[in-house]
């Protein structure tokens, strides 16, 4: 007898539509609702990594996502003018050979391929819509939504990301995610590279990694304490001041986002936050899935990765065990050290940053731990 007949998945983000997708084809009625009524991510890019890629072939739309997106095998890192100094070569994951090392996609164009197929798999979705109570018993959970309707559920998933409100149901004293001091600027810009490349100045690291055939986004990382709010008016100029010590091609693009011949609203600022919380990942019958549980800071490109990962794990373990408590125990038992390793090297590794620490730590971290995460699952 299945373990749960009736899901509702709240958060229709990267982690929630692949759970959603997983949990409908295995037979399981699955709800889900979006807060966002157009369902649109923002208007950034975004970094596959190879163990995301293998999750989503197994979610089933890699194919989709590496015809609409970039990919490469290898990193350029270059100088501040932009002559290639090294190349590294990025290994597939275990499993997924046949892959590129990597990939990057507009997370619209990700969100649509990941919304179809949410569709296909029978899901039943609705956008701009949230819950305003979970009710929980032994046998099931009475969710009342923000549209006035009620519905009874077998398991609730909380994949509603960083300020997931799910999350009070299950972690009650969790204060809420910390700041990590560094804010992260992203443009989406002609594509001028045929590899992911980074370009190394004194004081700022700069990226471009392919997002499909003709665009590419930009990003780079700053030291930026407290949640200073910046007017969107400002990005363009602001990037465009982190950018003073480059020449070449980020040196072309700085003149252009300061003469305006960018698309200035193709730029966005978020100032970067984290958490990794301790199990239970649930209470009953709520759980957590993705940045809800395990948010992290973007310096292995992993959190899609393990928000992926989390909703394979969760689909296997509610197919494998004999009670609904052993299947959610399994989950987090079996997520925790991968999610764990992303957050807390992504986390080491913007310290390093902050403090201008040592070069060799920042590459000998980031080496072992996409290392490691390229192991099966
Ligand atoms: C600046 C930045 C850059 C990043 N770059 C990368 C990268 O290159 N590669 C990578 O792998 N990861 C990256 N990440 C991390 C990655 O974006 C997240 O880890 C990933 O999106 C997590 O997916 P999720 O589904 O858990 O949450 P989300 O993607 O945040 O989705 C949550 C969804 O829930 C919805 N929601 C919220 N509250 C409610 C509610 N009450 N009811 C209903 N719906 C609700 C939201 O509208 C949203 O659609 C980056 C993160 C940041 C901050």
């Amino acid at each position: 007898m299945a373990l749960v007949n009736k899901v509702l998945v709240v958060g229709g983000g990267i982690g929630g539509m692949c759970a959603a997708i997983l949990l409908s084809r295995q037979g399981i009625t699955v709800d889900l609702v979006e807060a966002n009524p157009r369902w649109a991510a923002d208007g950034a890019g975004i970094t596959i990594s190879s163990q995301s890629l293998r999750g989503l072939r197994e979610v089933g739309v890699v194919d989709e996502i590496l015809r609409e997106g970039g990919s490469w095998n290898v990193v350029d890192i270059c100088d501040a003018d932009g002559h290639v100094r090294t190349t590294f070569p990025i290994e597939p994951s275990v499993g997924a050979e046949d892959l590129p090392g990597a990939g990057g996609i507009m997370r619209t164009t990700l969100a649509s391929i990941l919304g179809r197929a949410t569709h296909e798999a029978g899901v039943s979705v609705r956008l701009g819509t949230g819950f305003s109570v979970l009710n929980q018993d032994v046998e099931g959970v009475d969710v009342a939504f923000t549209d006035g309707t009620r519905n009874r559920y077998d398991l609730v998933i909380g994949a509603d990301g960083v300020n997931s409100a799910v999350r009070k149901y299950v972690k009650p004293d969790f204060p809420g995610p910390r700041l990590t001091g560094q804010g992260c600027w992203r443009a989406v810009v002609p594509r001028l590279r045929t590899n992911s490349t980074m370009f190394m100045g004194a004081t700022t690291k700069a990226g471009l990694n392919p997002i499909s055939a003709t665009e590419s986004y930009l990003f780079v990382l700053d030291k930026r304490e407290g949640l200073e709010f910046i007017e969107a008016k400002r990005w363009p100029s602001m990037l465009a001041g982190l950018l003073e010590e480059f020449g070449g091609d980020l040196g072309d693009l700085r003149k252009r986002l300061l003469d305006g011949s960018l698309e200035n609203s193709r730029v966005l600022y978020r100032p970067l936050a984290g958490h990794m919380i301790a199990g239970p990942w649930h209470a009953g019958r709520i759980a957590l899935l993705g940045d809800a549980i395990h948010a992290t800071t973007p310096h292995l490109a992993s959190g899609a990765g393990i928000a992926i990962e989390g909703a394979i794990v969760l689909a296997q373990e509610l197919t494998r065990r004999r009670s609904l408590e052993g299947a959610l125990i399994g989950y987090a038992g079996r997520h925790y050290d991968r999610a764990h390793l992303v957050v807390s090297s992504s986390g080491r590794l913007g310290q390093i940053e902050q403090e201008n620490g040592s070069r060799e730590e920042h590459v000998q971290l980031m080496t072992e731990t996409l290392r490691a995460l390229r192991e099966p699952i």
